[in-house]
């Protein structure tokens, strides 16, 4: 035997009392007493049977169970091999078994504990930092928050699937994560994962191109909890859209916990089939709003806080009046006034804050003025995925006509440009095409209910301001 330190004897026979309790008795008898473990090298056991016919039937019909036990039970990629022996059951194993004191069985059965959850956690690609107790609940936030909060103790049971949707920097990555966290940690023997849409689409697409798509399908089939954050991204992925539809059924059927996030109301995603979209708005459909000027300070001291730096109540009142748009904003006007003070190891004054934040993000007062059209441009063809070179461009595809009429009434409804500005800005276009667009959303609007929800939206963000 060449075990040395890489015996994974102990393994071994955990994985095969795991299996004798999967397998009818019988069978069990007949395939694994004549076969027995014969030494483990690195990140390989060797296993011996008692002749080529017993290893070719555990070969074909048990090799994957036990690699897959190997695997999980010690945290790596164990190849397993065969060989036939001139006799089973050598000496091996019993002397093996008369070395294993009870000592070094509770150590290898606590290491077995510990990896597996250090598997589990690196497996469900969670940040760890995201949890409930550093998430501040206002009336911004408190639904979503109770909401997940109740998932997370009791998965698959009262809200399945839920659905969290808000714009941007107002902590849907940050709920979605603290479910998963508590649930590692509350309830370890469920298996979760994290994804985002985006990294969904892109394993399924390389298990096309490496033709492992039942890889692929199984591997999010056999999951306990299913996250997946900002699926507005699957918007015109058609082929990505029909293999969530199915994992999404599956999981469904077996009462599996799943939880996605949305960057704006399901009603108002674009090229999402129906069958798919009504599945997301299935179960509960929670909103997270900007938070008001109360939870903004609270935010600010809480991030404070838990940085251990301190600020005085002017500097954060002055923080929380004009940064308006979402909590990320918020925290980054707070990191470089702290770095600052940091690094120069003194306290920032009043006058110094205001210098160092500069011009901060859209504020109610100033949105009129500080909004640029190129902005608008931007800001609109990102919710329409549509470049602004389209949308100054050309082209009269009805994709790209809607989104930039759209952003041209927006432009002549939040700020003070005038029509000839605009179409300068648009591209070189006259300014009677600008008044004609404002017109053509207008009657739009007035018909079209989603339609009017997409406008809002988009003058909401552009201009989002609470207080
Ligand atoms: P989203 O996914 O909606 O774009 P994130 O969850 O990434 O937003 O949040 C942006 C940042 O703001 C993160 O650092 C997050 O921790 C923080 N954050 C958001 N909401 C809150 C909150 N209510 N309390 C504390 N931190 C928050
Ligand atoms: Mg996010």
């Amino acid at each position: 035997m060449s075990d040395g330190e890489h015996s994974y004897y102990e393994f071994w026979k955990e994985t095969v009392s795991r299996v004798r309790e999967t397998l009818p008795e019988q069978e069990y008898n007949t395939w694994f007493n004549r076969l027995s473990y014969l030494r483990s090298e690195e990140r390989k056991v060797v296993l011996s049977g008692a002749s080529q016919f017993i290893l070719d039937t555990v070969i074909s019909r048990y090799r994957d169970l036990l690699v897959n036990t190997l695997s999980e039970l010690t945290g790596e990629e164990i190849v397993v091999e065969f060989e036939v022996a001139a006799r089973p059951s050598p000496a091996a194993q019993e002397s093996h078994t008369e070395a294993a004191s009870q000592a070094k069985r509770t150590q290898i059965k606590q290491s077995i504990t510990a990896q597996k959850s250090a598997k589990m956690r690196s497996e469900s690609n969670l940040n760890a930092s995201y949890e409930f107790t550093n998430f501040v609940i206002g009336d911004n936030s408190a639904f979503a928050y109770n909401a997940s909060l109740a998932i997370a103790k009791n998965p698959g049971v009262s809200y399945n699937p839920c659905l969290i949707y808000g714009g941007v920097g107002l902590g849907k990555t940050h709920l979605l994560s603290s479910i998963g966290n508590h649930i590692l940690e509350n309830t370890p023997e469920l298996k979760v994962m994290y994804v985002t849409a985006e990294m969904f689409t892109n394993e399924f697409i390389e298990s096309i191109g490496t033709q492992k798509t039942q890889h692929f399908k199984n591997k999010f089939r056999k999951v306990d909890v299913l996250l997946i954050d900002d699926i507005h991204f699957l918007q015109g992925k058609d082929s990505t859209q029909e293999e969530l539809f199915h994992t999404f059924n599956n999981l469904y059927d077996s009462k599996k916990q799943m939880v996605f996030t949305c960057d704006r109301p399901i009603s108002e995603l674009k090229n999402i089939t129906d069958r798919l979209s009504s599945r997301f708005e299935r179960g509960l459909n929670v909103d997270l709003q900007p938070p008001n000027y109360e939870t903004r300070m609270a935010i600010l001291k809480n991030k404070l806080s838990l940085r251990g730096a301190s600020m005085s109540e002017e500097i954060l009142n002055y923080i929380a009046t004009n940064v308006v748009t979402n909590v990320r904003d918020l925290e980054s006007s707070l990191t470089k006034l702290v770095a600052y003070s940091e690094l120069l190891n003194q306290e920032v004054s009043f006058d110094k804050a205001k210098e160092l934040l500069g011009v901060l993000p859209a504020h109610a007062a100033h949105a009129s003025q500080t909004l640029s059209i190129d902005t608008i441009i931007k800001v609109v063809g990102q919710y329409f995925n549509v470049s602004s070179f389209e949308i100054k461009g050309k082209k009269k595809n009805k994709s790209i006509v809607q989104p930039r009429q759209i952003a041209m009434y927006l432009a002549r409804d939040i700020t003070d440009f005038s029509t000839t500005e605009i179409g300068t800005e648009f591209g070189g276009r006259d300014h009677t095409t600008v008044m004609h667009s404002y017109d053509r959303v207008e009657s739009l609007m007035k018909g079209d209910e989603a339609f009017t929800n997409t406008v809002l939206k988009l003058k909401r963000d552009l201009t989002t301001i609470k207080d």
